[in-house]
């Protein structure tokens, strides 16, 4: 049988083997230099058209949800952040925890790396296989808000409710409006036992009552995000100021204050009030 170009070439596309398609003729060349059987070389084909299709998804993935910058696992700096267990980073990025429907809380002050790692573990995700939103903490609650307005709360919570894994960043930042706390755990008990959560905070969950405006509203919230969890507490500077004192921009940081100073005036971190253990 002498086989048509053009005929092979619309079954390939006909089958979606757009990879084998546009490649063809390179990978008839490669199988017969490696003298492949034709089980040998249809194995490489079809290895040929799903690493095309894993990056094409990954690619999708990653655009899908909207990380505000590209961060790594492998670009954190664990030494200069010795209050990281390294091991437990890496575990998470396995996305084991987003399987078993877990909830990871990564708290600390600005500048510590909660961002990063929060982006860096969803990329891994992503090429783990699973899907990811990332949204920052104001930009949800507004969302839902404006749609609670609309009548169309469902809608939106279905929509933030998609992803296995939803990244929430910058809790606390910002003081909730009237009425978010509310929404906000309505996305949280729908998502709850169903797909993961990661959120990240420079307030510590004993904090979360005032952030939040409705301490009832945060005690539910939390019960929730507790159940199956990891917090992760990051203690330390901010990278970027340990970077710039680093080259002598900046001088070192002042003594500690002493124990029963107030501090006030917006993102102070009490790490002990966050002493959850963890329950994952
Ligand atoms: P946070 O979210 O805790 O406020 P970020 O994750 O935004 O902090 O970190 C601030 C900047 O410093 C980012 O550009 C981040 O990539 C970088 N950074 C923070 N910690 C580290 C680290 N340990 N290693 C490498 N880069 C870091
Ligand atoms: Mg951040």
């Amino acid at each position: 049988m002498v086989a048509e170009p053009d005929h092979l070439n619309q079954m390939l596309s006909r089958l979606k083997l757009t990879a084998i398609r546009d490649q063809l003729d390179n990978l008839i060349d490669e199988a017969g230099r490696q003298d492949l059987s034709i089980r040998e070389a249809l194995t490489f084909l079809c290895e040929r058209e799903i690493a095309r299709k894993d990056q094409r998804r990954i690619e999708m993935c990653f655009g899908l949800a909207r990380f505000p910058f590209v961060r790594d696992v492998n670009d954190f700096d664990f030494e200069a952040q010795p209050s990281i267990d390294k091991a437990q980073i890496r575990e998470l990025a396995t996305g084991r925890f987003i399987a078993n429907g877990q909830a990871v809380l990564l708290l600390g002050p600005p500048g510590v790396g909660k961002s990063h790692l929060a982006v860096a573990i969803g990329r891994q995700a992503i090429i783990a296989g699973y899907t990811v939103l990332f949204v920052p903490a104001m930009t949800l609650v507004a969302q839902l808000a404006k749609s609670h307005a609309e009548g169309r709360l469902e809608e939106r919570l279905t929509h933030f409710a998609k992803a296995k894994l939803l990244i929430v960043d910058e809790l606390g930042y910002l003081p909730f409006e009237p009425d978010a706390a509310h929404l906000f755990f309505q996305l949280v008990s729908r998502r709850y036992e169903r797909g993961a959560m990661m959120i990240t905070s420079n307030r510590a969950v004993g904090e979360w009552g005032t952030v939040l405006g409705d301490s009832v509203v945060a005690t539910a919230i939390l019960d929730r995000l507790l159940h199956h969890s990891h917090v992760i507490t990051i203690r330390g500077e901010s990278y970027r100021l340990r970077e710039k004192r680093r080259s002598g921009l900046l001088r070192n940081p002042a003594p500690p204050k002493p124990a029963n100073t107030q501090v006030t005036g917006g993102s102070v971190f009490n790490g002990d009030e966050g002493s959850v253990s963890n329950v994952g």
